[in-house]
């Protein structure tokens, strides 16, 4: 199946599905955020001694940063495991998008330096029938011209959104 949803987007589903669609519809906050630009400072920080290792690898719709070719593993760095769901999910999504480039016998790490804790992620039978069916919903909910609903409040308080959600409340408070 020939999709253009990034591992990106996979990973918002699992977080917000309304920033998701905004994200998918060219609407960034992200350069308004220090917890996104926490985010990539750790990533290249934690790597930028060990690039040598690894590879980038372009799979056209998205680039994996750090590719083990020589043990076939997907290096994936997070700032926290609190969305640890959306980021199992990002890093299969790599696995899927490099098993239908015929690159079998993958794995992922995904790697919390701040906890000092790595999580393994394999890509199983299961998920080659349920990723396909993710990415389907996917593109429905990004077809539609209406704008997913906001989620409860309190999980939004890292969002890079949240002025732009909750603007109407600051404004009244
Ligand atoms: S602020 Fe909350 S509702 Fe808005 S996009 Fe972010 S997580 Fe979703």
């Amino acid at each position: 199946m020939k999709t253009s949803i990034t591992p990106t987007l996979v990973n918002l589903y699992h977080v917000c599905q309304r920033e998701m669609w905004l994200h998918a519809h060219g609407i960034r906050m992200e350069h308004t955020s220090e917890v996104v630009y926490e985010g990539k400072l750790i990533g290249e920080t934690t790597y930028e001694r060990r690039s040598d290792r690894y590879t980038e690898l372009d799979l056209g719709i998205a680039k994996i940063d750090f590719y083990d070719a020589k043990n076939r593993i997907v290096h994936e760095v997070k700032k926290s495991d609190k969305v640890e769901v959306a980021h199992i999910a990002q890093t299969k999504y790599y696995l899927y998008l490099l098993y239908q480039q015929g690159i079998r016998g993958t794995k992922g790490v995904i790697e919390y330096p701040k906890s000092r804790t790595t999580k393994e992620v394999q890509l199983t039978s299961d998920d080659l029938v349920k990723i396909p069916q993710l990415l389907k919903i996917i593109e429905q909910i990004i077809a539609s011209e209406q704008c997913p609903k906001r989620i409860t409040k309190h999980q939004c308080q890292v969002c890079s959104y949240f002025d732009f959600c909750w603007i109407e409340e600051a404004a009244s408070a």
